[in-house]
C-alpha cells in the first residue's frame, strides 16, 4: 500500500502498516517448485510497484509539508512497528550487482556469481525490470521468499569453497542434517545441482542406497540414530525427493519400540508414515524368517556334508528362536557360527544362503515400506 501525503485515510492506515517489504511465505510454500518460484517472480515483477521498504521510505518522505503535518496533529502517533531490513554481514559485497531481500535482510551479491550456478536465478535475473522497481545503491532489489537462514547457508556454499569441509561422511546424521538442510532446500528450489547431489552424498553416507554401502556402514564405527534425528531425516528427504535414503532410514525407525510411534514430538513424521513404519517392520519379521534367517528356522546340509552330527542338529533352530526374540533386523550379519554345530561345509553353505537373503531383503527393502523399487526410487530423484 502506498502512503499519500494528500490522502488522509492513507497515512492513517499506514501508521499500523508493518514496514516488512516482503511478508515471509508460508512455510509450507517457502520450498516450492522452482517453476512456481519463477512465476511468482515473474508476477512480482508485472504487478504495480509492490509496497516495499523502500518505495514506503520515498513515500514518506513526500508527506513532509505543512499540509502533511496539520494532519499528522490529527492523527494519533504512529506504532513504532517498521522494521529496517538489515544488511547481512557476510553478504554484502561492495562490487554486487543484485540485493536479493529475504525475510528481514539484504544480500548484496553477483548476478553473474547466481546465474552461472542455477538456471532459475539466470532467468529470474533477465527479466526486464519495471522502471519505478526497487533500486537501492544502483542495484535491482528482489525479494525472496524464503528463510534467511537457508538462504545465507546457500551463499556460503556458492562463495565459500572450503565450506563442505566442515562435515564429512563421518560427522553424525544430526550434524549433516543442520549442515545440508538449507542448502538441500533450495539448492532443490533453485535447481543447482550440483550442491544438491553434494547433500545428497553426504546423505546417502548416514542411509545408504546399496547393500554393498550397508556392509561398508557396518564396519565402521557404529552410529546409533536417535528415533528423532531420523523423522527429521525422513522429513527432509520427502520435502526435496532425496528418496533413496527413506528405506534405509524406515529400516532403521523400524526398530523403535511401538510406544515411540505413539508420541506426537514436533518434527515427526506423519502418522501415515508411522503406521507404514510399523506395517513395515511386521513385513521385515516375515523377511527375516523367510529370506535372511531362514538357514536357521529351515537347516538344510550342505551338498557335500559328511557328518551325522548335522543330520541330527538342534542348533540352528534353537537359535532362530533366539533371533526371534530380539525383534525384525534380517540385514544384520549372523555371527554366531560356532556355536552352531555344524561342520564346515554346512557353515560355508548356511553363509552363502544367508548372504543371499540379506541381500534379497535389500532388494525388497523399499517395498516392505510402500516405496517403489530401489530403481524407480533413483530416477525419480534425478529427473
Ligand atoms: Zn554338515
Amino acid at each position: 500500500m502506498f502512503i499519500r501525503h494528500e490522502d488522509n485515510k492513507a497515512i492513517a492506515g499506514s501508521s499500523n502498516t508493518s514496514a516488512t517489504a516482503a511478508p515471509s511465505s508460508p512455510a509450507s510454500s517457502s520450498n516450492q517448485h522452482p517453476s512456481r518460484a519463477m512465476q511468482e517472480g515473474s508476477h512480482r515483477y508485472s504487478e504495480p510497484r509492490p509496497t516495499t521498504m523502500w518505495s514506503m521510505m520515498s513515500d514518506l518522505s513526500l508527506c513532509n509539508t505543512s499540509r502533511d503535518e496539520t494532519f499528522a496533529m490529527e492523527l494519533p502517533p504512529p506504532t513504532p512497528t517498521v522494521t529496517v531490513p538489515t544488511r547481512d554481514s557476510q553478504f554484502w559485497l561492495y562490487d554486487g550487482s543484485i540485493i536479493l531481500h529475504v525475510e528481514n535482510t539484504l544480500f548484496r551479491v553477483h548476478q553473474t556469481i547466481l546465474a552461472n550456478h542455477s538456471d532459475v536465478f539466470k532467468d529470474l535475473f533477465m527479466i526486464p525490470q519495471p522502471d519505478g522497481e526497487d533500486m537501492m545503491e544502483g542495484c535491482h532489489v528482489v525479494h525472496l521468499h524464503d528463510k534467511v537462514d537457508d538462504f545465507t547457508d546457500l551463499l556460503r556454499a556458492v562463495y565459500v569453497p572450503d565450506h563442505f569441509d566442515a562435515v564429512t561422511h563421518d560427522s553424525t546424521l544430526e550434524s549433516i542434517l543442520s549442515f545440508i538442510g538449507g542448502i538441500l532446500r533450495l539448492s532443490t528450489k533453485y535447481m543447482i545441482r550440483y550442491l544438491r547431489q553434494r547433500c545428497i552424498s553426504l546423505l546417502l553416507a548416514k542411509l545408504p542406497n546399496t547393500f554393498l554401502g550397508y556392509e561398508a556402514k557396518s564396519l565402521s564405527p557404529h552410529e546409533r540414530f536417535r528415533s528423532d534425528t531420523l523423522m527429521r531425516a525422513i522429513n527432509l528427504a520427502k520435502d526435496n525427493d532425496v528418496l533413496e535414503v527413506l528405506p534405509y532410514a524406515y529400516y532403521c525407525l523400524s526398530r523403535f519400540p511401538h510406544k515411540r510411534f505413539l508420541k506426537d514430538r514436533p518434527g515427526d513424521i506423519s502418522w501415515r508414515d508411522k503406521m507404514i513404519v510399523l506395517i513395515g517392520r511386521e513385513r521385515l519379521q516375515w523377511a527375516q524368517m523367510s529370506l535372511s534367517h531362514k538357514f536357521l528356522l529351515v537347516f538344510q546340509r550342505a551338498p557335500t556334508c559328511q557328518s551325522p552330527l548335522c543330520a541330527h542338529t538342534r542348533s540352528p533352530h534353537a537359535e532362530w528362536h533366539e533371533i526371534e526374540k530380539g525383534g525384525a533386523h534380517p540385514l544384520k550379519a549372523y555371527e554366531g557360527w560356532n556355536g552352531l554345530n555344524i561342520c564346515s561345509a554346512c557353515v560355508e553353505y548356511s553363509q552363502v544362503r544367508h548372504l543371499e537373503g540379506r541381500k534379497e531383503v535389500w532388494r525388497l527393502m523399499p517395498t516392505w515400506f510402500e516405496l517403489p523399487s530401489w530403481e524407480d526410487l533413483k530416477t525419480i530423484q534425478n529427473s
